[in-house]
């Protein structure tokens, strides 16, 4: 019996790091090569169209469609340069990815030749057909068209021969029908919000902006060997395959020494992201065998995620080339961590910082105080939905796992934070101020050391834990669009902010001055807000129990966490932040009900295949075998000493016999599992079916495989093992 699995290990084994020759220029130099950026606007764009568009740019004003055809050729020119003759809009639908329809730059000339055009029509607006992409039922039938709509906020790039432009995508009727739509909206909310409680402490603030740094982490596999796994080509995780004897127990692979091929593959990453104009500063490994980590440095975050999204695409072209396959998945190994993407997200102001604590005058701390208690109060109200914001399939695996955040949300602030809000909220309100003079209230609160920014008292077991001058996310799953999670953040800071501002606002009406106000009514959010703020160890029981008492969401069915969305509270607050209204939260709710089914589904029909294609085959195969040498024992030895030398296998060929029938006993109750879950129509009924129903199912079975895996031979066994799969020569 030949043996697919050797030759595919040697295959791996055999591979030796691709040559990349080093780009000649600094990175500086190369740097955001292929993105239409300011500096070639100005260079491609007349003075006034370059003043209008930036205009539209850094101040939200309307796009003035008279520009659009000078933009629009300034483009071309640009991109022509660079050899392209395609256009795309690039958006993000409800997907995992980002989705794109090339057309060339060619119309007819109306002499039976071609010319290259591209007008500012096609640059602004483009109907892809809606009915392709999930949307949730906000499409009618009759009704197929959808729109993208150019994000001018977002520089339009070339990857290959085509010019990409990043879009909105939404429906005939304005429904947003993907990430961007809502995003921008969120971040337009917080932004208006942020700004007006800033104008407390200075009229001069123009605008707040939000920024997004990501850390994405990812696992490498080799390609010969991923191609002989059924399961991770089709679910992106493995669904059988017992531990590697050897994993991460000895903590020798975080922030080791990169392997050479890995070393050669993110050179190359890194050399075409930064030409995309992504900002990449660190990698390194991370704690499980083949998990590697990628970080830029943050950007405003709305260009921050198209950056993720581009990355993401990019790092499994980019794999490929060096003979790898990028696993996004957030659990693809059991037994070992999987992967996350932290979002660190802060709040600037045209003229500083927002979350940063040394504050230089007590202005500033209370300004930081209000925002920091503001953000926990936004966390604190939606906790529920935050969490089903970073609640998918995949992401399931991971949290609630010993390695991730559990599935509660709650915010770890460190020991001077903690101890600073605590003195606000029970110092005795005289203390805490008093009048100066014409220059109004002296505010008591302790100068806040420089040492928090490096906040090195970090708790790794918080969700979203504040970090000295930024909140990071921890929860957000590896293949997230990060906009999922920020959707919510955003709006749900920008519902506090304007709660907190209106209730400020009526006290000074009352006739009480502003700081007393502020204070007054900060210190009632810090008594409100308390329950989500946690700073022990994430991952215990006794938190979970804690957590409960507290009110916080536990709930971990990722269909039961969905529902989240349409709580009349969450409905009210992306209504009145106008993020997005009830309608369209509904269709979005159908989209992740109906995603989470089609994903188990699959991973039920794969192990179903697999256990009857190879498990069930290989296992019988090597029965035969064992069955085989005991009859020969038999006829050499005699009974009675036959019976002897042969009780080992005989004893295998009983755990095979039985395991087998285990595994077909399991899988027939997976396909009825299946049946019964099928047949129902309302999709969150379905979805709750297979939570509860068909995948538990899966890990029986499992586990039955995987035991096999222990017992059959080597030689046979055609799938690649974990301590194949997981460490890269
Ligand atoms: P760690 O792994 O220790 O959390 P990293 O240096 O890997 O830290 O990543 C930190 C990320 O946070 C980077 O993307 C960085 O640019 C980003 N970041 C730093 N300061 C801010 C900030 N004020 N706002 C948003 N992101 C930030
Ligand atoms: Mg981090």
């Amino acid at each position: 019996m030949s043996n697919l699995r050797f030759e595919v290990v040697a295959e791996a084994f055999r591979k030796r790091p691709l040559e990349v020759p080093a780009p000649k220029e600094r990175p500086s130099e190369y740097f955001a090569k292929y993105v239409f950026n300011r500096q070639k606007m100005y260079r491609y764009l007349s003075a006034d169209v370059y003043n209008k568009l930036i205009d539209v740019i850094d101040n939200g004003c309307r796009l003035d469609r008279s520009i659009a055809d000078a933009v629009a050729s300034g483009m071309k020119q640009w991109a022509e340069e660079n050899g392209v003759t395609h256009y795309t809009h690039w958006f993000q639908p409800l997907t995992e990815g980002t989705a794109e329809k090339h057309d060339a730059f060619v119309e007819h000339d109306g002499k039976g030749g071609m010319i290259e055009e591209f007008s500012g029509k096609l640059l602004v607006q483009q109907e892809p057909d809606a009915s392709s992409f999930p949307n949730g039922g906000i499409r009618n039938t009759f009704e197929a068209r959808g729109y993208s709509a150019w994000d001018p906020t977002s520089p339009v790039f070339i990857i290959d021969d085509t010019l990409c432009i990043p879009t909105i995508f939404i429906s005939y009727t304005g429904e947003a029908l993907d990430y961007k739509a809502p995003l921008l909206k969120s971040l337009h909310a917080v932004g208006e919000a942020a700004t007006s409680v800033c104008h407390y402490f200075d009229k001069k603030v123009k605008k707040v902006q939000t920024n997004l740094g990501w850390e994405q982490e990812y696992f490498l596999v080799d390609e010969s060997l991923y191609s002989a796994r059924p399961d991770l080509m089709l679910t992106g995780r493995t669904l059988m395959g017992h531990d590697s004897a050897k994993n991460q127990q000895m903590d020798d692979h975080y922030f080791g020494t990169i392997p050479e091929r890995v070393q050669a593959f993110m050179k190359d990453l890194e050399t075409q992201a930064l030409e995309l104009g992504i900002p990449c500063k660190t990698r390194h490994n991370e704690v499980a065998p083949g998990q590697f980590e990628l970080a830029p440095i943050y950007e405003e975050c709305n260009l921050a995620v198209d950056h993720n999204m581009l990355l993401m695409s990019l790092m499994k072209k980019v794999a490929h080339k060096h003979g790898f396959r990028v696993l996004l998945h957030e659990k693809p190994f059991d037994g070992i961590n999987g992967s996350g993407k932290h979002n660190n997200w802060s709040l600037v102001t045209d003229t500083g910082v927002l979350l940063h604590a040394a504050g230089k005058t007590s202005e500033a701390n209370l300004r930081f105080v209000v925002f920091i208690v503001e953000t926990l109060m936004g966390v604190y109200k939606h906790n529920g939905l935050l969490k089903a914001s970073i609640m998918t399939a995949t992401n399931a695996h991971r949290l609630g796992g010993n390695e991730a955040p559990p599935a509660i949300i709650s915010s770890f602030l460190g020991r001077q934070l903690t101890d600073l809000l605590d003195h606000i909220e029970k110092a005795d309100k005289d203390e805490l101020f008093n009048v100066e003079g014409k220059t109004g209230m002296k505010l008591d609160i302790p100068e806040i050391p420089e040492l928090m920014i490096d906040n090195t008292d970090r708790n790794r077991t918080s969700p979203f834990a504040f970090t000295g001058n930024r909140f990071e996310f921890r929860a957000v799953g590896s293949e997230a669009n990060c906009a999922s999670a920020l959707i919510v953040l955003n709006t749900a800071v920008a519902e506090a902010l304007t709660d907190f501002k209106q209730r400020v606002d009526a006290l000074i009406a009352g006739g009480e001055d502003q700081t007393s106000a502020i204070i007054d009514v900060i210190r009632e959010d810090i008594r409100r807000c308390r329950p989500i703020r946690f700073d022990g160890n994430g991952y215990s029981d006794e938190w979970k129990a804690e957590a409960a008492r507290r009110g916080l969401d536990c709930e971990a069915s990722c269909p039961l966490c969905f529902d989240r969305y349409l709580d009349p509270e969450s409905v009210r607050m992306f209504e009145k932040m106008n993020v997005m209204s009830r309608s369209e939260l509904e269709a979005r709710n159908e989209v992740k009900w109906e995603t989470y089914t089609k994903k188990i589904q699959i991973e039920a029909r794969v192990m179903g295949d697999l256990s009857m294609n190879h498990i069930i085959p290989v296992a019988t195969h090597y029965q035969s075998r064992l069955a085989k040498n005991v009859g020969g024992m038999f006829n050499i030895f005699g009974k009675e000493e036959g019976k002897a030398l042969t009780a080992r296998n005989v004893k295998i060929i009983r755990e095979i016999a039985e395991r087998t029938q285990r595994i077909e006993t399991g899988i027939e109750e997976l396909v009825n599992a299946r049946k019964v879950a099928n047949r129902i129509q309302n999709e969150r009924e379905k979805a709750l079916a297979y939570h509860d129903t068909v995948a538990p199912k899966m890990d029986a079975v499992r586990y039955q495989i995987d035991k096999l895996e222990l017992i059959v031979a080597d030689e046979l066994w055609t799938l690649p093992k974990y301590r194949e799969l997981l460490f890269i020569r």
